[in-house]
């Protein structure tokens, strides 16, 4: 039986740590705050700004929600990212995807300032990433490697195969694995023989955003499998892309759904946050 890489856990304790960073940090006059931006009514997308704010209460930083209808126009849009960019008691911004079709993502996401990008999706802090010079790590991958770490496998020297490759979680996941040194390859849905691949992953990354798309006979056994994947199959009922049923018995360790990444998601948010207080600080 594999080892559960418990998300819900890992994030608790690292909040505690940035709660006790918070009051460090106020008692040197830095006062973090988060502005979180949804369009529209995606049900999801209210379900995830909701649990950023309650990451915010807990680690006693400013929250300001942007709620705004699913008619605004780019134009007002980027006319609030702005006003934001310039007012010093927002650290960081997020603006909640996907939008609204009329709307831009890439106008939105060029509009943030760099250095209040907390979800890294500017063209800048992606380059940034690429040199491995980086202010903010994107969140999902930088909570999948806060995973691997807790796995307590060396990513030196590893098969590291990432099925996905979105600007949002496959790219930037595949560069910090580079980084640390794995041998990454990167899949997708034009790979050839998928399964072959994924049976050399000493580390296999599922980002595909297909219910239990990877099943146990595609898993080297022994490997370590972060399942990043978000689906709802029933109203009540969350799955992963990975089938965990089968999928555990061969790995050594792998990430629940719900209760993995999602959680490591919004922990990584608000280190970022903090970070982005940090850049901006004017004292
Ligand atoms: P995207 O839809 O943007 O990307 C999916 C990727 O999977 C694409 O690169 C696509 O390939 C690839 N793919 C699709 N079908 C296949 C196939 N048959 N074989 C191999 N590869 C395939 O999704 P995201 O990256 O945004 O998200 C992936 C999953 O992660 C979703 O379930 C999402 O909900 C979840 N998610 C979870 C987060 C968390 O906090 N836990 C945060 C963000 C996302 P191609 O490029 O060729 O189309």
């Amino acid at each position: 039986m594999a080892m559960i890489l418990n998300g819900k856990e890992v994030s608790a304790r690292i909040k505690d740590e940035l709660r006790d960073e918070v009051k460090a940090m106020k008692a040197r006059g830095i006062e973090p705050g988060l502005a979180v931006i949804l369009v529209g009514d995606d049900p999801a997308s209210a379900v995830y700004v909701r649990n950023k704010k309650l990451a915010c209460e807990y680690i006693r930083i400013n929250s300001f929600e942007y709620i705004l209808p699913k008619e605004t126009s780019e134009a007002e849009l980027i006319e609030l990212i702005q006003k934001l960019n310039n007012d010093s008691s927002v650290s960081g911004i997020l603006c909640q995807l996907p939008l609204p079709e009329h709307i831009s993502e890439e106008a939105v996401i060029n509009a943030i300032d760099p250095k209040k990008d907390v979800d890294a999706f500017h063209p800048v802090n992606v380059g940034k990433i690429m040199t491995g010079n980086y202010d903010f790590v994107p969140c999902t991958p930088a909570g999948v490697m806060e995973l691997i770490k807790e796995s307590g496998i060396d990513v030196a020297g590893k098969e590291c195969v990432v099925v996905g490759r979105s600007n949002i979680v496959g790219k930037p996941m595949a560069m910090l694995l580079l980084h640390q040194h794995g041998t990454v390859t990167i899949c997708h849905s034009r790979t050839k023989e998928l399964a072959e691949k994924t049976r050399c992953a000493d580390i296999l990354i599922a980002a595909v955003g297909i219910p239990e798309f990877i099943k146990g006979d595609m898993i080297k056994p022994g490997a370590v499998v972060i399942d990043v994947g978000i689906n709802r199959i029933a109203p009540k009922k969350l799955v992963g892309d990975v089938e965990f049923d089968t999928a555990e018995k061969l790995a050594a360790a792998i990430t629940p759904v719900p209760g993995g990444v999602g959680p490591m998601t919004i922990a990584m948010l608000m280190k970022n946050t903090l970070k982005a207080a940090e850049l901006n600080k004017t004292c």
